[in-house]
């Protein structure tokens, strides 16, 4: 193994302070492209979770929840405008620790993290209640208060964005934030506890703690201290955490897993869908809970657009992520390299075709890398039809009628995104309608605004994250009775 490189300030941050886990424990972080290790990660066990969750507490009792809204707004607007100036030193980093191109960290990920703080900055002075006349005798008032402490885990796939989707809006509705990175992609998390101390935020307001999910994510789960998980991950532990947190009953929403169904009529502007279908399964190597991995073609379209999208396949350069050229980068870790080589072996034995990629691949003999995939003649019930397997995989079944492929495209226990490619406005928005999913594309895939909510149906989850609407999930409603009589 080469030196380790350190890259980041690597203790974890509470109270304001970082320090070292009171265990001493570490754990690594490594760069997925090189395997190398590129820092030593203070790894948190109860008694850390313990004082982060006092300070936590502390912050919103006393300074945090004293500051006036526009104060609040102020500072979350300072973090987006650090995270700019910061811009290339963060997407260094998200590309280091998680191996997304430099080109997706870069120009999407860190800059539209930094327009989330900025437009939830927005909403810390608009947060208000209702006034309601019930009676001659009485009228009641409600008052939208923080939920509390908020706990937020993260996955790896887009550590600095989605952290990023917890944080705005908890922030903004005046909550405090406990931060639990994935295990593979603390560093940029890390880095956003630098930004929020920078920019001035008084101490436990916003902490970061690293750790298991088994242990740290879990003593977060079942804390008494925290009053909301927000999560975002896999539907397995999404289930597991609403289960421990019932212990407390603390408020939660979980953003989980998808299968995304991409329709495409033979009335489409193929070229559009054909892009649109390469980006939906291929940006950020697949590893995306809204990719458009089951890509449904009406049957007098299937081997034209085909053809043109094992051509733009076979395009896409994979390689050194942090090379601005490049567009497909290596997986997370060897495990989920592992894992996405074992579902494409199944689709070869179960009888699918494979027309492009197939197999992994290295840059100078190293890095996780999957070759981008499109399996053809993929059938309802094969396994790469249902299950998640987050990564650069695409399989193209074949329909006939919008009925049909209704039905198949809702044959799921996902709901989360879904797109529809067609020239027929009537059709376009009839399918829409019938879609069992959180989000549905109309002739793009993959477009995301801070203003426009997202989550699941389903086993993909409940809740909100962005838009006006993910704010409820941070506040509670009290209502106040006052009697005139
Ligand atoms: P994961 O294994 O569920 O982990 C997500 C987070 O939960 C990590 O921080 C993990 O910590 C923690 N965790 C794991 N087990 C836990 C437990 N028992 N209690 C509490 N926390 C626990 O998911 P992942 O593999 O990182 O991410 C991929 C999944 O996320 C995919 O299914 C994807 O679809 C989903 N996702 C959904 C959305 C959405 O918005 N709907 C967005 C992105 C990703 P460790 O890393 O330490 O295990």
């Amino acid at each position: 193994m080469t030196p380790e490189v350190p890259v980041t300030s690597c203790k974890l941050l509470i109270n304001g302070q970082w320090t070292d886990a009171k265990s001493g424990k570490t754990f690594a972080a490594w760069n997925p492209a090189t395997q190398e290790q590129i820092g030593t990660v203070a790894e948190a066990g109860p008694e850390d979770l313990d004082a982060a969750v006092a300070a936590a507490r502390a912050a919103l009792e006393g300074p945090w929840g004293k500051m006036s809204a526009a104060d609040r707004g102020r500072l979350i607007w300072k973090a987006g405008e650090l995270m700019l100036a910061k811009l290339d030193e963060i997407s260094k980093l998200e590309t280091a620790n998680q191996g997304k191109p430099i080109f997706e960290s870069s120009k999407i990920d860190v800059p539209w993290s930094a327009g989330c703080y900025q437009y939830f900055a927005g909403w810390a002075t608009k947060i208000t209640g209702d006034t309601v006349g019930i009676s001659p005798g009485s009228f009641n008032y409600t008052l939208k208060e923080p939920a509390g402490v908020v706990g937020a885990i993260v996955p790896w796939n887009f550590p600095v964005l989605l952290a990023t989707w917890k944080l705005a809006p908890a922030l903004a509705a005046g909550c405090t934030v406990i931060l639990k990175p994935a295990s593979q992609t603390p560093l940029t998390a890390l880095k956003l506890g630098e930004i929020f101390t920078e920019a001035g935020f008084p101490p436990g307001v916003v902490q970061v703690i690293c750790g298991p999910g088994a242990t740290t994510g879990m003593g977060m789960a079942t804390h008494p201290g925290i009053d909301k998980i927000s999560f975002t991950g896999s539907t397995e532990t999404g289930i597991r955490i609403m289960q421990a947190a019932s212990t407390t009953l603390k408020k939660v929403t979980l953003e989980l897993g998808g299968k995304s169904p991409n329709i495409v009529f033979a009335d489409a502007d193929l070229d559009s869908a054909v892009r649109g279908a390469a980006n939906g399964i291929f940006y950020n190597k697949g590893e995306v809970c809204a990719a458009g991995s089951r890509l449904f073609v009406q049957e007098s379209a299937h081997d034209n657009l085909v053809a043109k999208l094992v051509e733009r396949t076979g395009k896409l350069l994979q390689g050194d992520p942090m090379d601005p050229k490049v567009r497909v980068g290596p997986q997370v870790s060897e495990e989920q390299q592992k894992k996405i080589l074992g579902y494409i072996a199944s689709g070869r034995e179960q009888g699918a075709k494979c027309v492009a990629g197939g197999e992994k691949n290295a840059v100078n003999g190293k890095g996780w890398f999957v070759k981008p995939t499109v399996f053809t003649e993929v059938k309802p019930d094969m396994k790469i039809a249902q299950e998640e397997i987050f990564g650069p995989v695409l399989s193209v079944l074949r329909f006939k009628e919008i009925d049909d492929v209704v039905r198949l495209a809702n044959d799921s226990c996902y709901g989360l995104a879904s797109a529809v490619w067609t020239s027929d406005v009537k059709k376009a928005h009839r399918v829409a309608r019938a879609l069992k999913a959180g989000t549905v594309w109309i002739n793009t895939y993959g477009i995301f605004d801070p203003a426009i909510p997202f989550g699941g149906y389903k086993m993909s989850g409940f809740g909100r994250d962005l838009g006006r609407e993910c704010l409820e999930g941070y506040l509670n409603t009290k209502s106040v009775w006052v009697d005139l009589s």
